[in-house]
């Protein structure tokens, strides 16, 4: 556990009660703070009172009289589509409001650090997609290459919840817009923007309220390095932004597809090729084809971002090249189940909106396409170009009518539920066709989350290769 520094003989409000609240109340109580918790639901508040945590009503006037901050979960809208009350009774107080991301950066530096040799590092990624992948990549290289490293934020661990840094080490964290909306702290030493497609529009008013979250990280956190992914025009804009002059290394522009030119520091994917270029010249090379774990021009540009982050703490192309090959891959992500009569299985149940589930259709070349849940904003039509490499389309989730009558030029059947889906597909595939799940849509109609839903295609998977 990260012990919170700065709050020393202060009371702190926490709202919400989930993994990253309760790890935020005990890091609070490590750095002798005195954290009140509140959360709205009533089974949470009394599990927090039964593990001895002073449960505070923080609706009640007055509740912020002696609170020095107020910590919120990530999960809870601070500003759209309404501020939650709690928050805006906070900030009626002038109590300022903070996340445990910019706890875990105010508190993350003690004095320990004295007696190193080399100082640990941070390392944070955001975007929209590719965020997961992008960390477990290079907290896998840092290690295959031998340097210590933990993995934390929207993905493993809470920041909290990691052990103080040793010697050298390198903190990999994901974080989500809602993340570095709020935090008020944010000093990484690399910080990494994979792209940007529409998402959590509610949650920012917008996409440009969406796209402003995640600059925080770059122009308030004024980290050293700026990994930057330029295929969209915010990642552009961005990067233009930061770069003083045309041979200012500190941004690595990254891109999968483009060739990218110019005297500065840049990474990019090409026909499968990974190419590294400084001051025009070509200083690194991989073969991205032969690495089944990152399969896809998606996970290229994945793979070009983890690249640069690893290359700006010193480790060499052919090591890190080592340790991709050995990459393998995070669940629901690209995750090849199995293979049957030249027909392999994939589990992209984490494309979730309709951006990562077209970059899945054209990572391989003929698709039986399992698809449908919950509708997000903006409809499919975004899909429309990108269903080429689809044989057919098996549509699931209490919408799926709608769903398949969108779906123009592709031949979709209304499936229902992922049984369903799972027997047509494999009894209808020829050999060299992938069966991938890649829904485009939230799971919440029919499963708890993306991985229960990723989970049920495994089971009906493994049941049929049995
Ligand atoms: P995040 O953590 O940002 O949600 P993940 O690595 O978990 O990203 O990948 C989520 C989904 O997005 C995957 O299922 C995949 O289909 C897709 N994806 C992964 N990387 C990219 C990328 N660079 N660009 C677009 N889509 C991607």
């Amino acid at each position: 556990m990260i012990p919170v520094q700065g709050y020393a003989g202060r009371t702190v409000a926490v709202l919400g009660l989930g993994r990253s609240g309760r790890a935020a109340a005990a890091a609070l109580a490590a750095g002798d703070a005195h954290p009140v918790v509140w959360d709205d639901s009533a089974v949470a508040r009394d599990a927090a009172f039964d593990a001895g945590l002073d449960v505070r009503d923080l609706t009640k006037p007055g509740a912020f009289d002696d609170v020095s901050c107020l910590i919120v979960s990530p999960g809870i809208p601070h500003l759209y589509p309404a501020p939650n009350p709690v928050i805006a009774a906070a900030w009626d107080a002038q109590v300022p409001v903070d996340n445990d991301i910019g706890l875990f950066f105010q508190s993350f530096a003690t004095s320990d650090w004295n007696d190193f040799d080399t100082v640990p590092r941070v390392i944070a990624v955001t975007g929209s997609n590719g965020k997961s992948t992008t960390a477990a990549l290079i907290h896998h290289i840092l290690v295959e290459n031998g340097r210590p490293a933990q993995l934390a934020g929207n993905i493993g661990r809470g920041v909290l919840d990691i052990q103080p840094a040793h010697d050298a080490e390198v903190v990999v964290l994901e974080l989500s817009s809602y993340q570095t909306d709020l935090a008020r702290a944010m000093t990484p030493d690399v910080a990494v923007f994979t792209n940007l497609s529409p998402d959590h529009l509610d949650r920012h008013a917008g996409l440009g309220g969406y796209f402003a979250a995640k600059r925080r990280l770059f122009a308030e956190g004024g980290p050293d390095r700026a990994v930057i992914g330029v295929d969209e025009a915010e990642g552009r804009y961005m990067a233009n932004q930061l770069i003083e002059g045309p041979g200012d290394d500190r941004v690595i522009r990254i891109s999968s597809g483009q060739k990218l030119t110019g005297q500065g520091w840049t990474v990019f994917a090409r026909k499968g090729f990974l190419s590294e270029q400084r001051k025009g010249r070509q200083v690194g090379s991989i073969d991205l084809r032969a690495i089944a774990g990152l399969p896809g021009a998606h996970n290229h540009q994945n793979a070009c971002a983890a690249y640069a982050a690893c290359r700006t703490l010193g480790l060499g192309p052919k090591g890190i090249e080592a340790a991709m090959q050995s990459y393998p891959g995070l669940p629901h992500r690209s995750q090849v189940i199995g293979e049957k009569e030249g027909v392999s299985f994939v589990n992209d149940s984490k494309a979730t909106n309709v951006d990562s589930a077209a970059k899945a259709l054209q990572a391989f070349p003929k698709i039986r396409w399992i698809c449908g849940g919950l509708q997000k904003e903006g409809g499919l039509d975004a899909l429309l170009p990108h269903l080429g490499h689809v044989a057919k389309a098996y549509v699931i989730g209490r919408e799926a009518t709608d769903f398949a009558r969108q779906l123009i030029g592709a031949e979709a059947e209304v499936c229902g539920t992922m049984d369903r889906a799972v027997a047509q597909a494999a009894a209808e595939a020829q050999p060299g066709e992938v069966v991938l799940l890649a829904p485009a849509a939230a799971s919440f109609d029919q499963y708890d989350n993306f991985e229960a839903r990723g989970d049920d295609f495994i089971s009906q998977v493994k049941a049929l290769l049995a």
